[in-house]
């Protein structure tokens, strides 16, 4: 009996143990699953953070680039735009072109002279007429003076139009018929010396921008103007695209224009071939005197007192 009761004392010991050890078991196992879960809560915390992280810097640079991209791309466009200008192109073919007949037998031009400093006297006696002398009332708004332009560079010291005496009379006249009409002429460009043209060719070594000083154009010869039209009040009209711009938007057989802007321009037109100029097809703004054949000149105007 004894040995009964021991070996029932022992069996109930080790049910105990076992059924201790399956207590055991099942608290590590429900432990296990709390710390598996609460890690995994940790972790599933953790991920958003992350990818939230990231996300941040992502919209500054998406908010920065679309700042950049279209600067960079104005810029990009701004160029191939201007290279259109083989509108400036034309300007030379048909400045020359209108001369050809004359202009066959030229001698081939000589040397650009260095920029020399002339007295106020000197403008005359070079064979030119300073227009704003001849009708104060002719506004002046000469753009290579300036950086205003489309090599962004100042070229000319001093703004000054002048031209061949009997093209410079040929704009007053026009400039006076249009005040008639309540208009007036603003001259943005005139005679080019060549040493200027020299400097523009430095800046812009490009033949479809600019013209090779050592070829020459109607404006180193000063027969040609760049030029628009003004109200009574001195404002521009509209003209369809600012000056310099070299695009169809300029050319004057361009007429899928509005029609105040076809008008403007014919007011223009009509006003300048009534005196002896004559338009190129690429720029509104231009205009050359059939009047007379004129040498390229290298003479720079004084920037002091006007005579
Ligand atoms: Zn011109």
């Amino acid at each position: 009996m004894a040995v009964f009761s021991e070996q029932l004392y022992i069996f109930k010991r080790r049910r105990y143990l076992f059924g201790m050890s399956q207590i055991l078991i099942k608290m590590a196992k429900t432990i296990t699953l709390i710390l598996s879960m609460l890690l995994f809560a940790a972790c599933g915390n953790d991920k958003p953070n992350q990818p939230a992280a990231p996300p941040a810097p992502v919209i500054e640079q998406q908010t920065e680039s679309p700042k950049d991209v279209p600067e960079e791309k104005t810029e990009e466009i701004e160029q191939p735009v201007q290279p259109a200008p083989p509108a400036a192109k034309p300007e030379i073919k048909s400045s020359s072109g209108s001369n050809a007949g004359a202009g066959a037998g030229r001698a081939a031009p000589a040397p650009v002279t260095p920029i020399t400093h002339n007295d106020a006297s000197s403008v005359a006696k070079n064979g030119f007429s300073d227009v704003a002398s001849l009708d104060p009332s002719i506004k002046l708004d000469i753009r290579y003076a300036t950086a205003d332009n489309f090599t962004k560079s100042k070229i000319y010291d001093c703004p000054r139009c002048l031209l061949r005496p009997e093209a410079a009379k040929a704009i007053v006249k026009a400039h006076k018929a249009l005040q008639k009409k309540g208009f007036g002429l603003k001259m943005f460009d005139c005679y080019r010396p060549r040493p200027y043209q020299q400097r523009l060719w430095d800046k812009v070594p490009n033949p479809d921008y600019v013209t090779p000083p050592a070829k020459g154009s109607m404006h180193s010869r000063g027969a040609a103007v760049d030029l628009t039209l003004v109200d009574k009040n001195g404002k521009e009209l509209d003209m369809g695209t600012p000056y310099d711009f070299f695009g169809k938007a300029a050319h004057t057989d361009n007429t899928n224009l509005p029609a105040q802007v076809l008008a403007n321009r014919k007011l223009l037109r009509e006003a300048l071939e009534a005196v002896g100029f004559k338009g190129i097809r690429t720029e509104w703004w231009h205009f050359s005197y059939q009047g007379k054949d004129y040498p390229l000149s290298d003479y720079v105007w004084p920037c002091g007192e006007k005579k």
